[in-house]
């Protein structure tokens, strides 16, 4: 089936002023996509759509939702869906840290972090895909974490590296099933990115640190994250499904 002239990605977890998911629904904007938010906070989603409309002169709209509440992001669809034209895309970027040392992970830290990271994607992609299996075309692109590959060693700990593996499994998985579809199904798996994820600690001092344990010589920008979203969600990338691609200045290498 066709790629759609006038199409249209959701990202979750795309509110927050400095991240990832902002960046990218800028990024893809000014690429010719219409955008849905999804984020916790509901005016926080339609003023970064508003924006982005503003900007960018596409379709925007933003809707909230816990991710890690299957009914809010079925909601939240529904709402997107009635007012963009054909969903295309989804990205999967809301998402939690967890910098808590394994001895003290209470078992309602594991499952907030569980739930948000891992619930999460699973619970946007599945409501997603239903609309891409109907349409015969789709693509999904969900992040990871270096921390899931190398064990932490960045700032998160295991409720999150378990989580973020999780989403390699998970889509490799999904890929598998849905390929007949037309759906391709692939992770991003960043290493630092200068966010607010961190909780303050990302000082000048600790980006030099990072930087230098990877090869080249900076830790990464929002940028660097949207331009391989880009690159997955893009019609020209249809035959690359259930991979993982490092964006981490060489932290990870395999
Ligand atoms: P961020 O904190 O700026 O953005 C996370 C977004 O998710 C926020 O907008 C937040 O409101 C939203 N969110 C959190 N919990 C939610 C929930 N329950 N329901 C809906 N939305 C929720 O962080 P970021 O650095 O932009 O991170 C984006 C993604 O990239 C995350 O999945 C993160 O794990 C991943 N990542 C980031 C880095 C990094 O160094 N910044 C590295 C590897 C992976």
């Amino acid at each position: 089936t066709a790629f759609p002239e006038s199409r249209t990605v959701v990202l979750t977890g795309a509110a927050s002023p400095r991240g990832i998911g902002r960046a990218s629904a800028h990024y893809l904007a000014e690429r010719g996509w219409n955008v849905g938010i999804i984020d916790l906070d509901a005016a926080a989603a339609a003023q970064v759509a508003e924006e982005i409309a503003a900007e960018h002169g596409v379709q925007a709209a933003g809707a909230g939702a816990d991710v890690a509440d299957e009914a809010q992001v079925r909601a939240a669809f529904d709402e997107l869906e009635a007012a963009l034209p054909q969903l295309v895309a989804l990205v999967n970027l809301a998402g939690v840290s967890s910098p808590v040392p394994y001895l003290e992970v209470s078992s309602e830290e594991w499952h907030r972090v569980l739930d948000i990271n891992l619930g999460g994607t699973h619970h946007a992609t599945r409501r997603a895909v239903e609309s891409m299996v109907r349409n015969g075309v789709g693509r999904v692109v969900s992040l990871s974490s270096v921390s899931a590959q190398r064990g932490g060693g960045t700032y998160s700990k295991t409720a999150y590296s378990a989580a973020k593996a999780g989403i390699i499994g998970f889509s490799r998985s999904v890929a598998r099933e849905l390929g007949h579809a037309g759906i391709t199904v692939n992770v991003i798996s960043p290493g630092p990115i200068d966010t607010d994820i961190m909780g303050g600690t990302l000082t000048e001092e600790r980006k030099t640190a990072m930087a230098a344990d990877g090869v080249l010589p900076r830790i990464g920008t929002p940028q660097d994250i949207a331009a391989a979203i880009a690159y997955f969600i893009s019609a020209d990338a249809g035959f690359v499904t259930g991979q993982t691609l490092n964006v981490d200045g060489g932290l990870y290498m395999h």
